[in-house]
């Protein structure tokens, strides 16, 4: 089983992780990053690129894991050649790891390998910030002001990890190969992270074969996360909302607790 649909919406940097239904509210972020291609996940793109064309917004950006470009395209274009539209303006972008896109919103966006049941990925979004080169650090300001106006290039661009976002998953991608990527979701300020299973009505080991995470999973890695929050999603639907609360305070330590906010929209 999985949940009705994932869609989060980072409205600053104009952006939804992945699309889900396609939320109204989704319609109105120009960029998807979509982590995978189950339906859940992807099901609504072609709402998002026809609302965006027939509301005459900015034409949608899709950026997708490698390889998936033109499923994608062939699922939008279905859709538009079904109801006779004339072709509709979009984009579609494979982001590879190690690449670096830089968004409308000027966020800049990097990819992590995740390990689900199809090829997946994570996103991290970074706001990139003008910061005083290493070697000019302890000079006067008046200094400064001098090499400036000599023309002199005083700051560095630095990228700062602000939020990530994991799609479905496994606890498997912790442990893959050392990726700088992958790091900096473990830091980035805000971390949104499935956390399908909850009970041992489905063991670590199942979660594991059907690309979830598990909530002991999450526990045994505790320290990993240096996150100040983490947002948790996609709960199976067998959890009711109050199981789910109930189940993260007996379960997470109270330091992870502490940074814990369950997504529940939906969950009765
Ligand atoms: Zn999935
Ligand atoms: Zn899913």
């Amino acid at each position: 089983m999985v949940t009705q649909e994932t869609s989060i919406i980072f409205p600053r940097g104009k952006v939804t992780f992945d699309i889900g239904r396609c939320p109204q509210r989704a319609c109105f972020q120009q960029t998807v990053l979509l982590s995978h291609a189950h339906l859940d996940h992807v099901g609504g793109l072609p709402f998002h690129v026809c609302t965006r064309e027939m509301l005459s917004l900015p034409a949608s950006r899709v950026v997708v894991p490698q390889g998936f470009a033109a499923g994608v395209r062939k699922l939008v274009d279905a859709a538009r050649e079904l109801q006779g539209s004339p072709p509709l303006d979009y984009q579609v972008l494979e982001l590879q790891l190690g690449e670096d896109h830089v968004l409308p919103s000027g966020y800049l966006c990097r990819c992590f390998p995740t390990t689900h049941t199809i090829t997946s990925q994570g996103y991290v979004l970074y706001s990139q910030r003008r910061k005083l080169k290493a070697e000019l650090q302890g000079k006067s300001q008046e200094e400064i002001r001098q090499l400036r106006l000599a023309g002199q290039d005083v700051t560095d661009t630095v990228a700062v990890p602000e939020i990530a976002f994991t799609g479905d998953t496994t606890a498997g991608f912790l442990d893959g190969p050392g990726c700088a990527t992958l790091e900096d979701a473990l830091k980035a300020r805000v971390l949104i992270m499935e956390m399908t299973f909850l009970c041992d009505d489905v063991t670590v080991d199942e979660a594991r074969d059907k690309g979830h995470m598990h909530i002991a999973d999450f526990v045994a890695n505790a320290h990993r996360f240096q996150n100040e929050a983490i947002v948790l999603i996609h709960f199976s639907p067998r959890y009711k909302r109050t199981d789910i609360i109930t189940t993260l305070n007996t379960m997470l330590p109270p330091s992870l607790m502490a940074k814990c906010v369950p997504l529940l929209n939906g969950i009765e």
